[in-house]
């Protein structure tokens, strides 16, 4: 895609507010969080995780953006970008400074951060700082990826983890690549939840209660995903 088709795609999406409308006044400087991740399904665990990020990196908006086909997941079955689109605009859809985006889902082939991040420079001036903010599992393949350089140029990149994760593994990655990557690490507690977590609680017939908000449970319940037990929509065995 040459620079002005990729402007023309960015600017569109800023229009239908698929993406926050930012960097207006020249003399202030912005920072956009991108919460890139499968979110298959979104939980508690990444809500928490992007408000920490939005409050220690003092965020103006955090964008979670579900990947569309996943780079590294070609081989595992992954639910359906709409629906997971779907379910991560539920979960989000209460929070003023949370906004969920169809950028990468709608996106033809594998999606590339790289590819996400340049696109997002393009559209934005430069006093839009941009924060990519993933798992710490994720941070540590990084440098695997593909333009990874252009990656570390483009954007500053936040590693959430559960207190406990051994960050050696990820730290030793980056330092080795040579690459200059700019990266924070946050501790996140309710990262103890994961999506494999709720999809084997999900087939098991078990409660999502206060693992992810109750809309996104509906959702699971309403479109037979995870192999959900079937019963009747909006009876109150739902969360039993
Ligand atoms: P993953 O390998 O499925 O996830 C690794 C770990 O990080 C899991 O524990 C996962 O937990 C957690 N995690 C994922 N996203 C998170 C988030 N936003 N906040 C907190 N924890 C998170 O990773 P993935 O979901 O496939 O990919 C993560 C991001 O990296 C996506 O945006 C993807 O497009 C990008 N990526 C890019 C490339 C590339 O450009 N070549 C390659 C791989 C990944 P849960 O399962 O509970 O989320």
């Amino acid at each position: 895609m040459d620079i002005d088709a990729a402007r023309e795609v960015a600017r569109r999406a800023v229009e239908r507010r698929d993406l926050p409308l930012l960097g207006q006044n020249p003399n202030v400087t912005y920072r956009m969080g991108i919460m890139g991740g499968t979110f298959d399904p979104i939980h508690n665990g990444h809500l928490v995780a992007a408000e920490q990020a939005f409050d220690d990196l003092n965020l103006d908006v955090v964008v979670f953006m579900p990947a569309g086909s996943p780079a590294f997941k070609q081989n595992k079955r992954v639910t359906m970008g709409e629906d997971r689109y779907a379910m991560t605009l539920l979960a989000t859809s209460d929070n003023p400074h949370f906004l969920a985006s169809r950028f990468e889902v709608d996106r033809e082939g594998i999606t590339y951060t790289a590819e996400t991040l340049e696109l997002l420079s393009l559209a934005y001036p430069p006093n839009v700082e941009l924060y990519f903010i993933t798992g710490a599992d994720a941070i540590a393949e990084v440098v695997t990826w593909r333009d990874a350089e252009k990656i570390a140029r483009l954007a500053h990149l936040v590693g959430a983890t559960r207190p406990g994760y051994d960050l050696a593994h990820a730290r030793n990655a980056i330092m080795a690549s040579g690459l200059d990557f700019d990266v924070t690490y946050l501790e996140v507690p309710a990262l103890a939840i994961s999506s494999s977590y709720l999809r084997e609680r999900v087939t098991a017939g078990q409660s999502l209660r206060y693992l992810t908000p109750d809309a996104v449970t509906g959702y699971i319940h309403k479109h037979h995903l995870y192999g959900v037990r079937p019963r009747r929509y909006g009876s109150t065995e739902l969360h039993d």
